[in-house]
């Protein structure tokens, strides 16, 4: 094939293939009226000519998935450190749980599915190495000089620290995906679909942490005969498949639990949604109540299984041991970079004088995946 042939076939011909507009148009047709609009964002803080045949939040969600920080996810801790097993979860498994239960509920009250799924994809990529254990440590490193947090970083993620774009730092997202990242810091709500993805990362974390618990025996079934959502669904599995046992059976139980938790926020969220009637995303945002939520029972239980995986899990020996003495050589790496700034990689070292050192050393370290944490700690070891 010669150069121009190629070239010609970046052109777009008059017809054949779908324009951005008429996208536009079908969700205005087709989604609800309190459903945000790909076509009514506001915008990007550097302004950017609009795709032809991409909506603005599916430009961010490919955003989001070509940048490095989401390929890190692959390596970062979950719950139990990353490579414990093959098949339990990792920030980059969970994040696409969490995408996927979003655009379910998305889809299922006619919100904007690309929306909820951009927000979904981002929403992590401020993790630490090492979990919770990794943010606690990196806090405590970070305790006089501005803390850290893994809300707040996944935005300092897409705002500042992914550099692709030569016009202006950062993946220049939509207001309504920072929005949907920014939530936990803000004093109004966001769009429903940020509610939904919210949501929808807590329901897929608190059962795939079960089940990897389960599959990990950190966990034994019996352990769990007070859990009220257990039980249901404990008891729902056994009328449908009496003769199931053991992994088989917990397995069942746990899609059946994910399966119950979606199916309780469509139904309460759909009736709340009725109930209020918003004219537009806007009246949407404005609710005093969250259009978006668990019926009351299904919060009790679910606040009872999330005392319960703290109690259980999270710090079961087994999970703390191993947590401890990873987020230990965080700290010593911490240190290490502190003293010795000229260790830092070249992208690093040019945000210190705008971003300080401490500040830089904790975006640099937050960025790693557990692998290179060890990596570096042990190259720091041998000198
Ligand atoms: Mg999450």
């Amino acid at each position: 094939m010669r150069t121009n042939d190629f070239a010609q076939g970046a052109e777009l011909p008059a017809a054949g293939w779908k324009r951005r507009e008429q996208m536009e148009a079908d969700e205005r047709q087709t989604l609800a009226p309190y459903a945000q609009k790909s076509g009514d964002s506001r915008g990007r803080k550097f302004p950017e000519p609009r795709h032809d045949y991409r909506t603005e939040f599916q430009r961010d969600r490919a955003r989001i998935i070509h940048s490095r920080a989401f390929r890190r996810l692959e390596y970062k801790t979950q719950v139990f450190l990353n490579g414990t097993a093959d098949h339990l979860r990792t920030r980059l498994t969970h994040t696409f749980e969490v995408a996927s239960v979003s655009r379910t509920i998305a889809r299922a009250l006619s919100l904007n599915e690309d929306l909820a799924e951009a927000i979904a994809l981002a929403h992590d990529l401020g993790h630490a190495p090492f979990g919770h254990s990794g943010e606690e440590m990196l806090a405590e490193c970070m305790h006089a000089h501005g803390g850290f947090e893994h809300n707040r970083q996944s935005l300092r993620v897409v705002e500042l620290l992914e550099a692709v774009y030569p016009a202006f730092p950062g993946l220049n997202l939509t207001f309504e995906v920072l929005e949907g990242l920014r939530k936990r810091d803000e004093a109004t709500a966001p769009s429903l679909e940020a509610a939904i993805a919210d949501l929808a990362d807590e329901i897929t974390y608190y059962s795939h942490d079960l089940d990897d618990a389960l599959d990990f025996a950190i966990l034994d079934s019996d352990q769990l005969d007070n859990s009220a959502i257990w039980q249901r669904s404990h008891e729902r599995v056994a009328r449908l498949h009496p003769d199931l046992l053991g992994a088989e059976l917990h397995k069942n139980i746990i899609r059946d639990i994910i399966d119950l938790q979606v199916r309780d926020v469509v139904a309460t969220s759909a009736s709340a949604i009725t109930a209020a009637a918003p004219a537009d995303s806007e009246e949407a945002r404005r609710e005093p109540r969250p259009l978006i939520r668990y019926s009351d029972g299904a919060a009790v239980a679910n606040r009872e299984l999330r005392n319960f995986l703290y109690e259980n899990v999270y710090y079961h020996p087994r999970v703390a041991e191993v947590n401890r003495r990873a987020c230990e050589m965080l700290r010593t790496v911490f240190a290490a970079y502190v003293e010795e700034p000229e260790r830092l990689g070249d992208t690093a070292a040019r945000r210190i004088e705008r971003e300080g050192l401490h500040r830089t050393v904790c975006d640099y370290i937050a960025g790693m995946t557990d692998r290179y944490l060890l990596e570096e700690h042990s190259r720091l070891a041998s000198g």
